[in-house]
């Protein structure tokens, strides 16, 4: 069985990952899309993601980007949260 990694680095990666690609957890959360049973999932996905060793490596040369990389397994619930919520606008406005 593979080990997780630790619990707030993949936290930390999932918020890195979610700015990236310009989707906003906490709006997500608020409008009902995300629940705490969805965030724990994507968080255990996240612990269990064989290519974290670059992930922060990669979030650090791409500020900005469409969509989470192929590698990324939780490519589809952060497509799937952007889609459903507005990011919100710079300064929490
Ligand atoms: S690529 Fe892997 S480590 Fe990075 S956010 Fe996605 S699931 Fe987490």
């Amino acid at each position: 069985m593979a080990v997780l990694g630790r619990l707030m680095d993949h936290v930390r990666l999932i918020e890195r990952m979610a700015m990236a690609t310009g989707t906003d957890l906490v709006g997500a959360y608020e409008a009902g899309a995300l629940s705490q049973a969805d965030w724990a999932a994507m968080v255990r996905t996240c612990r269990g993601c064989a290519w974290a060793g670059n992930c922060g490596a990669w979030l650090d040369r791409h500020e900005t980007v469409p969509c989470a990389p192929a590698s990324c397994p939780n490519r589809q619930p952060f497509r799937d949260l952007r889609s459903r919520t507005p990011a919100r606008a710079e300064g929490g406005k």
